[in-house]
């Protein structure tokens, strides 16, 4: 396709699902690019066993979607693609969907007040409006381990998994002790497989519990959407309490660490296992982990834990940085999270002045209403910025944004962030995590690698971010008439 459309959106997970919605219910002509073949985003790409959303299914839904099919409360990832899939149907935008098109350039042409666009296959060449939904843990981290190129097995992280690989009978080295661990490692376990896991710090980890949901469930359920509702506002009441102990309020904080201590003196009867599962970080620094199965799958006889980093590999052999060397490693599996720091897709994007997304970005992501970027006109960046909860459904966030660029771009004239508004935002978000557990010094994603700034997680409740978006719409913008 060639020409131009009101809006094209980079992306075809929730987010940009979301916004495709929304911006076609506003009356615009919206194209959606996406790189690979289908919709879905991380719940496409991560496919490792054991893959499940730890936020209720009913609240990691769309409002106004909501499915009386979930078959548990905690819904394994398959089902959520395929949600997806069904919304996607059920909204009308698969024929605005172009497949297997990568963005490889954007930049604002200032003379015609619209983006000029490229795509390594089919897309729009110019739009009024851009909206990236590229997905904040779409890049796997591979981290620079000696010898790792070297090893003769495997090498598979956990968002690029081969399912065509036996796993019975097989040693397989697990590096990393985040969600994604934690989900991966107990089915590796009940499949067979001996484990070798590395980690170099202990997650702080949460009970989960949760059911299956039978036919009787499902048929009450799609019988009375107000049991949907019920079950949703039962989930989301306990989103207060979540946040204040992940924020470090001290009694909530203090209540998490008992329950967390409490759940790993239950799993793991041995003294000196425990202690080196005991965290060391504040509680709620980085994500805190959600499981039941993850301890005991530790404490078995099935898994060595090597409570150091992986330092080195030698052949099949891979070395703690204990010094501790572990043989006949037949594959490793990187559970080492993702590129958050520095977005590929802010290298593409050339806003006024030529200036690129990255550049704009070098000391970590600013915006203004978690969406827009000063200097960058009619752009807009979901999931991005200081957009990830501490402690619920990040489709809460992703509504929400979705819906602000609706509003935003109502007028169909020129949106500009102004860059006070956005220094605004960045000190107001600095005042926010001051003396909470984000910025007490250890490793997450939720901060950049560069500056150490909070620049991935919103510290605030969702009734928080509706108050800084409505103070952006009130005077974050200047709006000018556009060329067209
Ligand atoms: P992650 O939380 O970033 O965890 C990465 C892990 O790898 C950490 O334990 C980290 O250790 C370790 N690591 C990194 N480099 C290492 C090295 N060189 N040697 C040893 N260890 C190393 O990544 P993730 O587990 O993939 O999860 C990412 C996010 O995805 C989660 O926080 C969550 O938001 C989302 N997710 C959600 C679910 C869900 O159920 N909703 C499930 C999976 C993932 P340090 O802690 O020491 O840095």
């Amino acid at each position: 396709m060639t020409g131009h459309v009101d809006a094209v959106v980079v992306g075809a997970g929730f987010a940009g699902v979301l916004a495709a919605i929304e911006l076609r219910e506003a009356g615009r002509e919206v194209v959606v690019v996406e790189r690979a073949d289908r919709v879905g985003g991380t719940w496409r790409d991560n496919v490792y066993p054991g893959v499940a959303c730890d936020v209720p299914a009913h609240l990691y839904s769309l409002e106004r979607h909501p499915n009386p099919d979930w078959s548990a409360e905690f819904a394994p990832g398959a089902e959520i693609a395929a949600y997806l899939e069904r919304v996607v149907d059920a909204s009308g935008i698969r024929s605005s969907i172009r497949f297997q098109s990568a963005l490889t350039d954007a930049a604002w042409d200032e003379a015609a007040q619209q983006w000029r666009l490229a795509f390594s296959g089919d897309g729009p060449q110019t739009a009024d409006v851009l909206v990236l939904a590229c997905g904040r843990l779409a890049e796997p981290h591979v981290p620079d381990i000696p010898g790792l190129v070297g090893f003769p097995g495997q090498v598979m992280h956990t968002a690029r998994w081969d399912g065509s690989v036996p796993v019975a009978g097989t040693r397989i080295a697990v590096v990393g002790t985040g969600s994604s661990a934690a989900q991966l490692v107990p089915e590796l376990v009940a499949a067979g497989a001996e484990v070798v896991l590395f980690q170099r710090s202990p997650a702080w980890i949460l009970p989960r519990g949760g059911r299956r949901y039978g036919p009787a469930d499902r048929a009450a359920f799609a019988a009375d959407p107000g049991r949907i509702a019920a079950v949703r506002a039962e989930a989301l009441g306990g989103d207060d309490e979540r946040f204040a102990a992940r924020a470090g309020a001290p009694a909530a904080s203090a209540r998490a660490v008992r329950a967390a201590q409490a759940h790993l003196a239950q799993q793991v009867r041995r003294p000196a296992l425990r202690r080196r599962l005991t965290p060391t970080d504040p509680f709620g620094c980085k994500r805190v982990v959600l499981s039941d199965t993850f301890y005991p799958a530790v404490a078995s006889r099935a898994v060595t834990l090597e409570a150091s980093a992986l330092a080195a590999v030698h052949g099949d052999t891979l070395v703690g940085a204990s010094g501790a060397r572990h043989d006949s490693i037949d594959r490793i599996v990187l559970a080492t999270g993702f590129e958050t720091s520095e977005q590929p897709f802010a290298r593409l994007v050339r806003g006024e002045d030529g200036v690129t997304l990255a550049e704009h970005w070098a000391q970590g992501m600013t915006a203004v209403g978690t969406v827009a970027v000063a200097g960058f006109p009619n752009l807009f960046v979901l999931n991005g910025p200081n957009a990830a909860l501490p402690h619920s459904s990040s489709l809460l966030v992703l509504e929400r944004q979705a819906a602000l660029v609706r509003r935003l771009t109502g007028s169909g004239g020129v949106i500009r962030a102004r860059p006070e508004a956005e220094q605004a935002a960045t000190a107001a978000i600095a005042d926010r995590v001051d003396g909470t557990p984000w910025v007490a010094g250890c490793r997450s994603w939720y901060r950049d690698a560069r500056s150490g700034r909070v620049t991935l997680l919103w510290p605030g409740t969702t009734d928080d971010l509706d108050s800084a978006m409505r103070a952006a719409v009130r005077d974050a913008f200047t709006v000018t008439e556009g060329a067209r």
